[in-house]
C-alpha cells in the first residue's frame, strides 16, 4: 500500500535523522514532499539520509531543546512528526534525567511551536506507556501500570506520558491538532545495536557466531513491526480529519517469546551460535524491571485506516540479517 500525498507538503521531521525518522523522511520525499529535518545526532547519523541529494531535503544539526532554532523551523513548514527523544532501555537506565529533561522538555518545544504557528503535530509516543500491564491485547484505554519512580526504566514511560498528556491538553484547550501514535518494538534496517534494542543485538550476535544474550529466563513475549509498517501507519493517521485528538497503537500482530525468537534468529542466519540467559540485574543493574507480555490491539488503526502489518517475523529478521552481513563485508575484504 502507497500513501499518495494530494498536496506537496513540507514536513518538519524531528529526530529524522534517526532510524524511524530517516524511513519516515524516505516516504515523505517519495510521494514529493519536502522535509526539514532537526536532529542533534546524539544517537541518529547523517548516514541515514545520505541516499538523497535533493534541495526537498535540508538537514538542520540542532536540538529540540532550542527552543528558538525548534519555533523558526517550525514557523517554515506545514506540519511537524515529533520522534526526537532519548530512546532506548540501556540508554534510559544509564542516563535517566537527561533522557526525562530531554522527552519533556522537547516535547514542550515542539508542541508549544507547533501552537504558535498553528501547524499539525504528529508526535511518537510508545508501548512502554502501558508499563507493566501484561494483561493481553493492549487497547489504548488499558491502564499503565507502572514501578516505583525510583526505578529508571518507569520514567521513559513517565517522560512519553507527559508528553501524550501535552499534546491531548493543547488539542482540548488550544484546538491544535495533534495526534499520538504508540510504537511498540520497532525493528528493521538502520536501527542501532547500541541502546538495548533486542534484535539489533541478538542477530549481530548470530552473525558473529558468538553466542546470543537473552536477558532474564526468555519467557517473556514480544511483538515486533517492520519499520515499513510503522511508516505506512505514520503516513495513514498523517492529516486524516478524524484521527485529530486522538492515540493510536502500531504494533506487529506476530507474537513471540524472546527465547523463541533468539532460537529463530540462529537458524535464519544459518549460524551455529549458543543462547545464554543474562539476568536482568547483570544486564541494566539491581532493580531492573521488565513485563512479561506485551501485546497491541490494533483494531482502533484498522478501523480508521484499513493499516495491517504487512511483513512478518521472519521478513523483519531476514532484512536485519542482511543489513548486518552487509556492514560486515567491508571489514572481511
Ligand atoms: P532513534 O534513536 O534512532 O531516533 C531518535 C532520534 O532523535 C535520533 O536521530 C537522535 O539523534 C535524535 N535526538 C535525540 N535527542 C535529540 C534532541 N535533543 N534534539 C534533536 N534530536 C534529538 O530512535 P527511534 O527508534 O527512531 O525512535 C524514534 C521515536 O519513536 C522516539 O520518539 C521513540 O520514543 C519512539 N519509539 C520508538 C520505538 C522503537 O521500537 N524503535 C518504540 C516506541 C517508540
Amino acid at each position: 500500500m502507497t500513501v499518495a500525498s494530494s498536496t506537496a507538503m513540507t514536513y518538519l521531521v524531528t529526530g529524522g535523522a534517526g532510524f524511524i525518522g530517516s524511513h519516515l523522511t524516505d516516504a515523505l520525499l517519495a510521494r514529493g514532499d519536502s522535509v526539514v529535518v532537526l536532529d542533534d545526532l546524539s544517537t541518529g547519523s547523517e548516514d541515514n539520509l545520505a541516499g538523497h541529494d535533493t534541495p526537498r531535503l535540508r538537514f538542520v544539526r540542532g536540538s529540540v531543546l532550542d527552543p528558538a532554532l525548534v519555533d523558526e523551523l517550525t514557523g517554515r513548514c506545514d506540519a511537524v512528526v515529533h520522534l526526537a527523544a532519548a530512546v532506548g532501555v540501556k540508554l534510559i537506565v544509564e542516563r535517566p534525567l537527561s533522557s526525562f529533561l530531554t522527552n519533556v522538555r522537547g516535547a514542550e518545544h515542539v508542541i508549544e511551536a507547533a501552537r504558535r504557528h498553528d501547524r499539525p503535530v504528529l508526535l511518537a509516543s510508545t508501548s512502554e506507556i502501558y508499563g507493566k500491564n501484561s494483561g493481553g491485547p493492549l487497547n489504548e484505554s488499558s491502564d499503565r501500570v507502572l514501578g516505583a519512580t525510583s526505578v529508571a526504566r518507569w520514567s521513559y514511560s513517565t517522560a512519553k506520558a507527559v508528553e501524550e498528556i501535552l499534546a491531548f491538553g493543547y488539542h482540548r484547550e488550544y484546538g491544535l491538532p495533534t495526534t499520538v501514535v504508540r510504537l511498540f518494538n520497532t525493528v528493521g534496517p538502520r536501527q542501532s545495536p547500541a541502546y538495548g534494542m533486542v534484535i539489533p543485538r541478538l542477530v549481530r550476535q548470530a552473525v558473529a557466531r558468538e553466542p546470543l544474550s537473552v536477558y532474564g529466563d526468555g519467557s517473556q513475549r514480544r511483538c515486533f513491526t517492520h519499520v515499513a509498517d510503522a511508516v505506512e501507519a505514520l503516513l495513514l493517521l498523517l492529516h486524516h480529519p478524524a484521527a485529530v485528538g486522538g492515540v493510536f497503537n502500531v504494533g506487529g500482530a506476530e507474537e513471540t517469546s524472546i527465547r523463541d525468537l533468539a532460537t529463530r534468529i540462529v537458524r535464519r542466519a544459518g549460524s551455529d551460535s549458543r543462547i545464554d540467559t543474562i539476568s536482568f540485574d547483570d544486564a541494566y543493574g539491581p532493580g531492573f524491571e521488565d513485563m512479561e507480555r506485551r501485546l497491541p490491539d490494533t483494531t482502533k488503526l484498522r478501523e480508521l485506516t484499513g493499516w495491517r502489518p504487512q511483513r512478518s517475523l521472519d521478513d523483519i529478521l531476514d532484512a536485519t540479517i542482511s543489513e548486518v552481513r552487509a556492514e560486515q563485508l567491508p571489514a572481511l575484504a
